[in-house]
């Protein structure tokens, strides 16, 4: 059986950070590469997909077919699809699976930015075959990749405005749930924590510390995200083995976030800071 591994390639929320105090974990937006000997899977196309494009057309060349999952439209999780390097040669085979969700035309909302006056390149620029395969938001049917590599997904409605959709990555004995731009509305629904529940690993937003989320001046709360503390919370509640700190706050910086890990591991041990590049098993 083939190993799975995942590499981050974007762990940025909201706009991508080229500076010196972001360095370490990274200033890309957010872009997830699952990997086995014959696949490969991708999670969001921020920026952090143009890398990873490149890795593909150098260090894969055996790749011929790539599934890309989309969570939501939000341009951070959508900047880089323009530049992802496979989208410009005809020898991929690309399925684009995305939530179907009342009023957006998905033409639009993927490939506008391909076009005059954002680029140059036009449409035309596409010479992959592009597949689209819209995900019913009502209910879940999980996706084949192979024998031992399967997904679910789970739409939360509640980020503005048109939602999100989790999704959980499975092989025959290990998952992965990515669940970035999520937000209790008072409490998490119990279908999102059932879905969450018992993974082994976490991929868990983490854009605001609870001084900034609750600030009596500029709160944060109502913008679509989750606090360290509810990452720390779903996490022990699910029972997971391991949980990564996703979507960090572009003006948080590396020795920031170093130190929130600190405080994060007293309440949950085994928990990490997205970190571009960093390559893990599943
Ligand atoms: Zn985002
Ligand atoms: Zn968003």
């Amino acid at each position: 059986m083939s190993k799975t591994f995942f590499t981050f390639y974007g762990v940025r929320g909201s706009y991508p950070v080229a500076d010196e105090s972001v360095k370490k974990y990274g200033g890309n937006t957010t872009s997830l590469l699952i990997e086995t000997e014959n696949d490969i899977v991708i999670l969001d196309a921020g920026t952090g997909i143009i890398k990873l494009g490149e890795y593909l057309k150098n260090s894969r060349k055996d790749i011929r077919e790539i599934n890309i999952f989309i969570t939501h439209f939000h341009l951070d999780h959508l900047m880089g699809l323009s530049f992802f390097y496979p989208l410009s040669d005809e020898k991929y085979k690309i399925k684009i699976h995305y939530p179907k969700i009342d009023g957006i035309d998905i033409n639009s909302a993927l490939f506008n930015l391909f076009e005059p006056p954002y680029s140059p390149i036009g449409k035309d620029g596409i010479l992959a075959d592009i597949e689209l395969i819209a995900l019913d938001i009502d209910k879940n049917n999980e996706i084949i990749i192979n024998d031992n590599l399967k997904i679910d997904y789970f739409y939360d409605p509640i980020h503005p405005i048109h939602g999100v959709m989790l999704y959980k990555i499975k092989t025959i004995k290990k998952s992965l749930v990515f669940a970035t731009d999520i937000e209790p509305k008072g409490k998490f629904t119990d279908e999102l924590k059932s879905f969450i529940k018992g993974a082994n690993i976490l991929i868990h937003d983490a854009q605001y510390l609870d001084e900034d989320y609750y600030d009596k001046d500029t709160p944060t709360k109502g913008y679509g995200h989750s606090t360290f503390t509810m990452a720390i919370n779903n996490a022990i509640e699910a029972d997971v083995e391991k949980l990564y700190l996703f979507h960090h706050n572009p003006v948080y910086s590396d020795s920031k976030l170093e130190n929130i890990l600190k405080d994060v591991r007293k309440k949950f041990k085994n928990s990490f800071l997205a970190e571009e590049y960093k390559k893990d098993i599943l």
